[in-house]
């Protein structure tokens, strides 16, 4: 399993969680108020059923779609929500502590 380095914007990441993974497709308007201002997409993890929900609009490219997909996975980058730098090309994600601490519990 693969650990760090993946590039989620651009490569589907190792699947973690192998949650379920729904769709919930919204206008522009109803993203910036479930997913934050500036987001392109947000993705939901219920850790306790193992259902992750994707939210995007009817318009959201693939390269976001890939992004979303790949926190539901358990994948995270180091800048989430807090400036555009995540955004840029070469940043390189890691597991999310949220999801290992998980990880580990259903293991034991
Ligand atoms: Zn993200």
């Amino acid at each position: 399993m693969r650990l760090d380095g993946c590039n989620g914007d651009f490569e589907l990441c190792t699947n973690l969680t192998e949650f379920d993974v729904h769709y919930n497709i919204v206008t522009e308007g109803e993203l910036r108020t479930q997913c934050g201002f500036d987001a392109l997409g947000c993705a939901d993890l219920n850790l306790s059923i193992g259902k992750c929900t994707i939210t995007l609009t009817a318009g959201s490219s693939s390269s976001t779609k890939l992004h979303e997909l790949n926190h539901c996975r358990g994948w995270d980058h180091d800048y989430h929500d807090y400036s555009w730098t995540f955004r840029q090309p070469k940043v390189k994600w890691k597991p999310w502590g949220v999801v290992m601490d998980f990880l580990k519990k259903r293991k034991s």
